[in-house]
């Protein structure tokens, strides 16, 4: 053993300062950066802010400055051009995937090219989003520079459940420009788990419902913890339901009440600026005092809790559809969820906490603070990987179903959303044209009945099937998800054995926000995609009738009279018509009435040509016989 001596003083040294890991919480409103000391996970105050919350928040200086955080945050109504919020939106995105997001903020976002990830304009600059974290990520590295009076070079950062390959690799790459080495990316559910001790012992096994409501966010994960290993069962939520949304319910009753247009809300920046920052005053303090009151200018602004509780009721009621979905997701009873966690600043709100533990039928769990667990789990993860504490795992699920485009623009779902990673599924499909030699095979991500909602990921060819009738093929379609995100499918047709495979990043440039869009419109349009769903098959049907039926006359000439052959061609190319023109019930009328007069003869040609065959066979023997 080695001891050394301070030359200086003479006394023995202090043992040499182990490297510190941090923990990162890079949330889309507060980011926060916290450590382990004396065994207990602490956060870092920023250096000039009140506290260890750090708005996520940039603010470009004329002079070409960046500042971060509380001061940035005082930009964000005077200056929107300049001033950059939300950045954690964006991380991973291509243009295509934020275009939704351009009319809900101030500055600019950039679509030179489609493909590539969203850049951010500022004066004559350009950044891309894992630029703009980086900054974000710099001043908490600082921070705890500052703090801890040592340089630091390694951090866990945390991300929501539902993100992706891309987003994942984005914050990664944002950790890498921010001069930090990114040990792991650390799913925000777990990282809070971990905070509440839950995780630590090996042999515990647990349920665990996290419910994150933050600024701009909403997510519920349904968790599984056993054999030290965290099983995402179920995520669900609204990347566009928080805080943010709460002030506005307030702002909106105010200015309502005071017969504030919304125009001049636009026109006066300052009074803007004021009214935001009294409504989340107000939503603090309204639950703790009998009426929260205020002065702006001549305005006397009041709100009680009466009051409060009706204005957020719907965007509460929002949060536990959620955990309906998720709950039934995960497959599991709501009495087998251990543990319910509160994460995120709103979920402060006592009514909030109220519904929550009424709809998982037990106190949910806030006794942290819960703007901080995220951070301070992300630390007693970092803890765990400088080997202070034995590793855990993570598993993962695909947040959309994946599947492939069938006969009418139908979705047909291979595998599954909130599968598990690794997983593997093949399905058999046919043709529906004789003697068809080439099949596209396109692949979709998402809920909806028809592909043209969901999301295209890519298509290819099967080629050179040998002709065959319609229907004698059989073509397996199989699908491959590896735990990293990526999507090989192949097809192949199995009398022959010709086959095709080819590799779909199935996750690169979905956005999380497209994402639950696609989820709520799923659930919004459910009715209307059963509707369209029975429609399309009906045609789907109808077309095959058609074929059937021209084929039937082609094949019985000899045995139809020239009424009967004269009659279903009529009542065929009256379904033809409808199929372009009419209903669902139209087209069913339709194919009735041609299946109707057409059933009976088709009875007696089937007895006909069986007797006709059986004559042959009769001749053929006697033929035999014969000779
Ligand atoms: P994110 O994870 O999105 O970065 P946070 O978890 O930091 O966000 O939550 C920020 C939100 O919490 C803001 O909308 C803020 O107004 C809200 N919030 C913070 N404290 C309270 C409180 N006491 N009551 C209600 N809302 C609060
Ligand atoms: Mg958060």
């Amino acid at each position: 053993m080695k001891i050394s001596i301070d030359l200086k003083s003479g006394d023995f040294a202090a043992s040499p300062k182990k490297d510190i890991i941090i923990g990162i919480d890079l949330g889309t409103t507060n980011s926060l950066v916290a450590y382990i000391q004396d065994e207990q996970p602490i956060t870092i105050k920023s250096q000039n802010g009140k506290n260890s919350l750090t708005p996520s928040v940039l603010h470009f200086t004329q002079d070409g400055q960046i500042i971060v955080g509380d001061e940035a945050k005082n930009y964000l109504i005077s200056n929107p051009d300049r001033t950059i919020f939300s950045v954690k939106r964006l991380m991973g995105k291509s243009y295509e995937d934020v275009s939704k997001l351009k009319s809900s903020i101030g500055y600019e976002i950039i679509d030179e090219d489609k493909d590539t990830l969203v850049k951010i304009k500022v004066d004559d600059k350009f950044y891309n989003p894992v630029q703009l974290s980086a900054e974000i990520l710099k001043s908490l590295k600082l921070d705890a520079e500052f703090h801890l009076n040592a340089q630091i070079s390694k951090a866990v950062i945390t991300v929501p459940a539902y993100f992706n390959d891309a987003q994942r690799q984005a914050t990664r790459d944002a950790g890498k420009l921010a001069g930090l080495d990114v040990l792991r990316i650390v799913n925000e559910p777990t990282a809070a788990s971990l905070a509440y001790g839950i995780g630590l012992d090996k042999n515990a096994q647990f349920n665990i419902a996290v419910f994150d409501l933050g600024g701009g966010t909403f997510d519920i994960s349904i968790l599984h913890l056993e054999d030290g290993i965290f099983e995402v069962l179920a995520t669900h939520g609204d990347t566009f339901l928080g805080g943010d949304d709460i002030d506005r319910a307030i702002i909106d009753y105010w200015t309502q009440m005071n017969g504030i247009t919304n125009d001049e809300l636009i026109q006066d920046i300052e009074l803007n600026q004021m009214l935001r920052l009294a409504a989340e005053e107000a939503k603090k303090t309204v639950g703790r005092l009998e009426i929260f009151s205020t002065k702006i200018r001549s305005l006397e602004l009041q709100l009680d809790d009466k009051q409060f509780e009706t204005l957020i009721d719907p965007i509460v009621t929002r949060t536990i559809t959620s955990c309906q979905q998720a709950i039934q997701d995960s497959g599991l009873a709501k009495k087998e969820i251990d543990k319910v966690i509160l994460v995120g600043g709103s979920t402060r709100i006592p009514l909030i906490k109220k519904r929550v533990s009424e709809f998982f039928e037990q106190q949910a769990d806030d006794s942290m603070n819960p703007d901080e667990v995220v951070a301070l789990g992300a630390a007693i993860q970092a803890d765990i990987l400088a080997g202070n504490r034995k590793d855990i795992l993570l598993l993962d699920v695909t947040p959309l179903s994946l599947g492939i485009e069938t006969v009418g623009g139908l979705m047909d779902a291979i595998i599954p959303r909130n599968s598990k990673v690794p997983h593997g599924a093949g399905r058999q499909y046919t043709t529906s044209v004789d003697g068809q030699k080439n099949l596209k095979v396109s692949v979709y991500q998402g809920e909806r009945d028809l592909v043209q909602h969901n999301r295209k990921l890519g298509e290819f060819i099967l080629k050179d099937i040998p002709p065959m009738a319609a229907g004698l093929p059989k073509i397996e379609v199989h699908f491959m998800l590896d735990a990293d995100g990526i999507l090989t499918v192949r097809a192949k047709e199995l009398r022959s054995g010709v086959s095709t495979s080819v590799e779909i990043k199935s996750t690169y440039g979905i956005s999380e926000e497209e994402m639950a869009l696609m989820l709520i419109d799923s659930i919004k349009n459910a009715s209307q995609d059963v509707e369209r769903r029975a429609y399309l098959e009906a045609i789907n049907e109808a077309q095959n009738v058609v074929l059937a039926s021209d084929k039937f006359v082609i094949q019985n000439a000899n045995i139809l009279t020239q009424e009967e052959t004269i009659e279903i061609i009529r009542l065929n190319s009256n379904l033809k018509t409808t199929i372009t023109t009419g209903s669902k019930d139209d087209i069913e009328n339709a194919m009735k009435a041609l299946n109707d007069y057409a059933t009976p003869l088709a009875h007696m040609a089937l007895d006909q040509n069986i007797g006709k065959a059986l004559k042959e066979v009769s001749v053929f023997e006697n033929e035999i016989g014969s000779s």
